[in-house]
């Protein structure tokens, strides 16, 4: 069973102040589960877990994190300012971008972040913009289809990121020869997996990497970083990943494969989003019409434009009916939103207690890749954001867009003048 972590009394409170639809995040659950992560590397001392900030790119939520040893997973120029704005400098920053921008590696430089190579072609791009920095990091991409224990697959070979084994080779030598001298390897190969065995069976695959890469250039590899995809059981009869059997597995694969090749210095890095997130944000929504045609609809205030996971990936995202938790699921809906959209549906035929009008709504695990992912598409406006905190109070961490926001991007033509 999913529990939300908030009751509907406290949403009854909350919602006197600020009206649906809203994301609101768990302080508690953010920080314990944060702690988790990092006694499960403690095994590793130079371990840091780098939030990937596009997850969840807001700065009250990145100080948590920031306090909690995280720092950020940059891919942007705002993501880079967002990081600088929360007090990150230097190596708590990792810059992940690719097909990279002129003027961003320039400012990852400024703020001495460690800068992640998406390809063999950005050396150059790297140079002459900024000059090539003595720790630098390339991503790997192994081509092929990576399947992983319970069938988890993806297919590496038709993703658009890292270099072959041979131009990671070619980059540490060049990367040398121009002044490099201290190495990251990177890489990401399958989202949001729920077995406990991706990490470990990543971390052989960059162990080996690692060892090649030490013989036939000579590179001094200093980090390793496992990067994000590590994922969540959005459905409620998932088996949840362990993320201390995770970290276990690595530090196996660690000390069989790294410590005899010299490499036991090596730090882990990771780049986490929906696991740092996830489970401990909701949107919360009214029930404002019903619609009973050839399907039953309930029609909620909040649409895809505030969560487009259901609509671009058929993602599922449980719900749960406040006040209705012990009601018989006896009824079956089309939750959807408003937008002239067929895929606006954050559920489709799922069984549900009655639902009412005005019925509070909790949209799960939507604290990774929900609001950040939010769109204007209908002229629709992004929804606040709001921090349930340790004390259980509770503060507003993003207002909600008003139609000014939305008009603010005109503001200099005769139709919506300053
Ligand atoms: C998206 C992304 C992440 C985070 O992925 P999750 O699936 O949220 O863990 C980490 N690193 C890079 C480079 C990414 O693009």
């Amino acid at each position: 069973m999913k529990k939300p972590f908030v009751t509907l009394e406290q949403l009854r409170e909350i919602t006197k102040t600020y009206p649906t639809p809203f994301h609101i995040y768990d302080e508690k659950g953010i920080r314990e589960n944060a702690r988790l992560l990092k006694k499960a590397f403690s095994w590793n001392p130079g371990f840091k877990e780098y939030f990937a900030v596009k997850a969840e790119p807001n700065p009250y939520i990145m100080k948590i994190l920031r306090e909690e040893g995280c720092g950020a997973d940059c891919s942007s120029l705002t993501e880079l300012m967002l990081s600088e704005a929360v007090g990150l400098r230097g190596s708590e920053i990792m810059f992940s971008s690719n097909d990279t921008p002129a003027g961003e590696y320039t400012k990852a430089r400024e703020l001495g972040a460690y800068i992640n190579l998406d390809d063999y072609t950005m050396i150059d791009f790297l140079k002459q913009e900024c000059g090539i920095p003595e720790t630098i990091c390339c991503r790997y991409n192994p081509g092929g289809v990576y399947t992983v224990s319970n069938g988890i697959m993806d297919n590496p070979g038709d993703a658009k990121y890292g270099m072959t084994k041979d131009q990671m080779k070619d980059a540490f030598c060049r990367l040398q020869e121009l002044g490099a001298r201290y190495f990251g390897i990177h890489s990401f190969l399958v989202s949001n997996t729920v077995t406990n065995d991706y990490y470990p069976m990543l971390a052989r695959t960059l162990f080996e990497l690692a060892v090649e890469l030490k013989q036939e250039t000579g590179a001094q590899i200093t980090f390793i970083n496992l990067s994000g995809g590590v994922g969540i059981p959005y459905r409620p009869d998932q088996e949840p990943n362990d993320i201390l059997v995770i970290g276990e597995g690595v530090r196996k694969a660690y000390e069989e494969i790294l410590v005899p090749a010299g490499l036991g210095n090596v730090a882990i890095f990771t780049e986490l989003g929906r696991f740092m997130l996830a489970p401990y944000g909701h949107l919360v929504t009214t029930a404002i019409h019903e619609k009973h045609i050839y399907k039953e609809y309930i029609g909620v205030d909040a649409c895809a434009a505030n969560l487009m996971r259901p609509a671009m990936y058929g993602a599922y995202h449980h719900i749960t009916v406040m006040g209705k938790e012990n009601w018989p699921c006896d009824h079956k809906y089309d939750v959807t939103g408003s937008l002239c959209e067929n895929n606006d549906k954050f559920a489709i035929d799922r069984m549900l207690p009655k639902i009412d009008i005005g019925d509070l709504l909790v949209i799960h695990d939507t604290g990774a890749h929900g609001f950040a992912m939010g769109y204007n598409y209908n002229g629709k406006l992004r929804s606040a954001e709001l921090l349930l905190k340790e004390d259980g109070s509770v503060q507003l961490i993003r207002r909600a867009e008003t139609p000014e926001d939305y008009f603010a991007t005109l503001d200099f033509t005769e139709f919506f003048p300053k």
